[in-house]
């Protein structure tokens, strides 16, 4: 449990640098051991404010609370906040325990409905009802395609699970979506909500310098992204494509889009299936087959 949370610090520290490319120095990190200690179980609550110009992050008390916080300081340009919520702080039970053993007779414990509830009841009291999400295994996976649309709300509940999970019954009262970041089991659901969150956050407006930035990339139109390159032009006797030294921009663009058509195909096939293609699109794909008939 504490690992998880050292990786969420680490996460969240990379991700601060990543937002913040004017290069504000991170603050010095508490020691590992520390969060090793601190903390149990949390549930994250995003809220994604695209509220211009009153960004802020959110203080409030309990040292998970502080840790995560002085962690994603000045995230992102003012653009998005997010609160983490210690589910511990919502139970009623003097030890602070939120979890139990499941009715299947099954092995291992389950976080209860009532702190969960609590939780949320508190956090949204008063406010406009955010879209609910609980990060899941059986949810369905995380697309570029839902992170967008994500990215047009205004706030976001979303919900970590422990241990085995979370008593089925908060999940029909309160959740609108479950989201997977894969076919696999993780510890918890705070690693994949961080995915979530900086999937969704770098679609923002504002949080990448230019649109660009990701209209080209990888799954955001159906395909992955043609090959990249910088400086130098040779390296290791391997050369830049000369299109791109052509200042060419029509070229450019054309060697752009059949250079994805082609590591689509090459790499992840099963995607061309579900995208948009054009007859020149076909064509290369057409090409690329019958140079493999021809092995
Ligand atoms: N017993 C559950 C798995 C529990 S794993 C089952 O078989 O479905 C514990 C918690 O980790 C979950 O409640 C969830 O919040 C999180 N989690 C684990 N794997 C995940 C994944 N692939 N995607 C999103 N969240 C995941």
């Amino acid at each position: 449990e504490g690992l998880s949370f050292m990786e969420l610090d680490n996460m969240l520290t990379s991700l601060r640098v990543y937002y913040n490319n004017e290069g504000n120095k991170p603050k010095k990190r508490r020691s590992a051991l520390w969060s090793l200690l601190v903390v149990i179980i949390i549930a994250i609550v995003v809220t994604i404010g695209v509220v211009q110009g009153i960004g802020y992050y959110e203080k409030s008390g309990g040292s998970v609370q502080e840790h995560l916080n002085s962690a994603s300081e000045n995230w992102a340009k003012n653009i998005f906040t997010v609160t983490c919520h210690n589910i511990r702080d919502y139970t009623q039970d003097k030890h602070r325990r939120v979890d139990d053993t499941p009715y299947s007779e099954r092995q291992g414990m389950l976080m209860q409905c009532e702190p969960i509830y609590n939780c949320y009841k508190s956090v949204t009291a008063g406010k406009a009802k955010p879209h609910v999400i609980y990060m899941s295994p059986q949810g369905k996976t995380l697309t570029q395609k839902r992170a967008k649309e994500l990215s047009q709300l205004d706030s976001i509940f979303i919900l970590c699970g422990h241990y085995e999970g979370v008593d089925s019954r908060v999940i029909d009262e309160i959740v609108d979506e479950e989201i997977s970041v894969g076919d696999y089991v993780l510890t918890g659901g705070e690693l994949p909500a961080l995915v979530l969150v900086d999937c969704v956050v770098r679609m923002l407006d504002g949080t990448l310098s230019q649109a660009d930035c990701y209209e080209d990339e990888s799954h955001y139109n159906g395909l992955l992204e043609y090959p990249q390159y910088t400086r130098p032009e040779v390296w290791h006797d391997r050369e830049v494509p000369k299109v791109l030294l052509s200042g060419n921009h029509a070229e450019i663009a054309k060697w752009r889009r059949e250079e994805a058509v082609k590591a689509t195909y090459l790499k992840r096939p099963e995607l061309l299936e579900r995208s948009p293609l054009t007859e020149k699109d076909l064509a290369i794909i057409h090409k690329l087959e019958e140079k493999e008939d021809k092995k």
